[in-house]
């Protein structure tokens, strides 16, 4: 069985980084293989942009990540995805109701976006938040 036609030329549309919780992975498999039929660079880390906010300097791992992908594969797009009941956060019960997580976790990917805005100007920035729903909140 062939899975993928791989070509030496190999730029992709998007890079997505989000968190390693396996309850989410069918529902980003099945929407990113929707929204990338050809393909997406992937960073997937405990907290999604959680380490990239904890420490904003030029070491940070998951930035180096974003430059790697950008210099390789040149994406156009920059998804961000954090999730309900991040166990990276405490999970939902540390914000008390889901208003306050949502509104939480939208703040966290806009601090994101900004830090990422100063790196990679050219690529647009896509934010969302997955639910244990399958709910699909761009923020
Ligand atoms: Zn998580």
């Amino acid at each position: 069985m062939v899975y993928f036609f791989m070509t030496k030329e190999h730029i992709c549309e998007g890079v997505v980084l989000h968190c390693i919780d396996f309850r989410f992975r069918k529902i980003l498999n099945d929407y990113l293989s929707s929204r990338f039929p050809n393909g997406y660079d992937l960073i997937s880390v405990a907290g999604g942009v959680k380490p990239l906010l904890a420490d904003n300097g030029e070491n940070n791992f998951v930035l180096e990540q974003f430059k790697v992908s950008n210099r390789l594969h040149r994406p156009e797009k920059i998804i961000l995805i954090q999730h309900e009941d991040c166990g990276a956060y405490g999970g939902s019960a540390t914000f008390g109701d889901f208003d306050a997580e949502q509104n939480f976790q939208k703040a966290e990917l806009e601090k994101a976006e900004e830090f990422l805005k100063r790196h990679f100007s050219r690529q647009n920035i896509e934010k969302y938040l997955f639910c244990l729903s399958g709910e699909i909140i761009a923020l």
